[in-house]
């Protein structure tokens, strides 16, 4: 049998994408390596969001390339937004590559060594306009009781900084019932948390055709009555999509977790404004007023880069305020980092990497000493836990997620998939650790 290993980088996009390109695979005859060593067929989920994940990617190419070099049959697939951004350059930067495609065109790999042979008929890119949602292909689930929906693809934002749109294309979405019959399945099939993914995930709907035109709260309506699922997760929205009906939706509909991923980005509005965010920093955080009185107990995430060109003193300090005003329990922060192609990569007064560095550390120090805080604040509660497995530090204890979406680490007897309530005793920024109420009363 033939063997495949794939490496994913980047976003839960991109692991989901992952997911359906090992179903592909397996479909075709080919089972997983463990290691990369061991594979007939080596792919690459790649990423292009930062320079990072290009220097990462890169890395991983140059020890496949290594194996290769040891033994010609053995094919290199590169996939993912880096694939599609260098579509023109990729066989001239990495000739050993045998075949490459898109975020949107994953079945080419699939008809590539399902036709050709492997290593026969090298160096085809998948085409643009077969661009089509991965739902489409069989899936390879990590987990059971977990699955990933993709409701859209692509961006119609232009946030200055984001090479998104241009590698993933306009917003197309997926049609409801589609959505809907596809979560049935994996309900049916023992699925008891669903999160919907889009790059502008609660945009979603806009674009369908007048006959089934709706929008994202109906959307989650529609998820929430699905029998079986008790969980509904979704990322990630944009702060300018949250209209009143998503909103009411969020506070109404029962399996929907009190969790929101909210991307701030900056809390200058001069800064939101040159990033074309389409928000400004009070409405913003009005935003968080109208989402806080409508669920109380919400957990807010978000995303925030530092070293926007142009980014003063000042504008960073407004960030920092912003943090300290609306208490996130949790942040993905990044340095700018300039993209070929897009708006921000060209603009004048581009923030010195020394300053850059400052300003992340402090930042860093500001929501870690917020986030504990706010975990600490769980510390006496008791919450509702979806086992996830052992504990990844310790492995006498179970892990699991609280439908807040912080991770806990507990002593308990329950299985993966089982959803417990754990009596929470101590926090740090980032997890919690409990005890399951059933061991407590014991
Ligand atoms: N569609 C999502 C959104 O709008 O929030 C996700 C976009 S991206 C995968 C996730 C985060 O990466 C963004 O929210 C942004 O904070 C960050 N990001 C995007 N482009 C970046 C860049 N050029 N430099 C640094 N961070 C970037
Ligand atoms: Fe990128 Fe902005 Fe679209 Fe998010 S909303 S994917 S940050 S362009």
């Amino acid at each position: 049998m033939k063997r495949y290993h794939l490496t994913t980088f980047g976003c839960q996009m991109n692991a989901h994408d992952s997911e359906r390109i090992k179903g592909m695979l397996e479909e075709l005859g080919l089972g997983e390596a463990v290691d990369q060593a061991d594979a007939d067929v080596m792919v690459f989920n790649t990423c292009t969001i930062r320079e990072k994940p290009d220097q990462r990617f890169a890395a991983h190419l140059a020890q496949a390339r290594a194996l290769k070099e040891h033994d010609a049959d053995k094919v290199i697939a590169v996939g993912g937004c880096y694939a599609e951004a260098q579509r023109e350059r990729l066989f001239q930067l990495y000739p050993f590559v045998d075949v490459a495609f898109g975020p949107g065109t994953i079945p080419h790999l699939g008809e590539w060594l399902g036709a050709g042979g492997e290593g026969v008929a090298r160096g085809s890119f998948g085409i643009g306009e077969e661009r089509s949602f991965a739902g489409v292909l069989p899936m390879h689930r990590e987990r059971r009781f977990q699955a990933w929906v993709q409701v859209s693809m692509g961006c119609n934002s232009k946030c200055a900084y984001c090479i998104v749109p241009s590698v993933r294309g306009r917003e197309v979405s997926r049609r409801p019932g589609e959505v809907v019959a596809e979560i049935t399945r994996l309900a049916r099939e023992g699925v008891r948390e669903i999160t919907l993914l889009g790059q502008n995930v609660n945009s979603w709907g806009r674009d369908l055709a007048p006959d089934v035109r709706t929008d994202f709260g109906e959307l989650l309506r529609a998820c929430d009555s699905v029998a079986g699922i008790e969980r509904i997760r979704f990322t990630s929205p944009h702060p300018k999509d949250f209209r009143d009906p998503v909103i009411a939706a969020l506070a109404e509909c029962e399996a929907v977790c009190e969790h929101v991923h909210l991307p701030l980005q900056s809390g200058s509005s001069r800064i939101l404004k040159a990033m074309r965010r389409t928000y400004d920093r009070d409405r913003y955080l009005r935003l968080v007023d109208r989402l806080r009185a409508a669920v109380p107990d919400v957990a807010l995430g978000t995303d925030i880069i530092v070293g926007f060109p142009g980014e003063t003193e000042e504008d960073f300090a407004e960030t920092l305020a912003v943090v300290q005003e609306v208490r996130y329990d949790s942040a993905f922060t990044f340095v700018f980092s300039p993209r070929g192609g897009t708006e921000a990569a060209g603009m004048p007064d581009q923030v010195p990497d020394d300053v850059k560095r400052d300003r992340i550390e402090r930042l860093i120090a500001v929501v870690q000493r917020i986030a504990a805080e706010r975990n600490a604040e769980r510390i006496g509660r008791t919450e509702e836990v979806l086992v996830e497995g052992p504990s990844r530090t310790d492995s006498s204890l179970l892990r699991g997620r609280t439908r807040r979406n912080t991770t806990v680490n507990f002593a308990g007897d329950a299985d993966a998939g089982d959803l417990v309530d754990v009596a929470i005793e101590g926090a740090t920024s980032t997890t919690l650790r409990g005890r399951q109420a059933a061991l407590v009363a014991a």
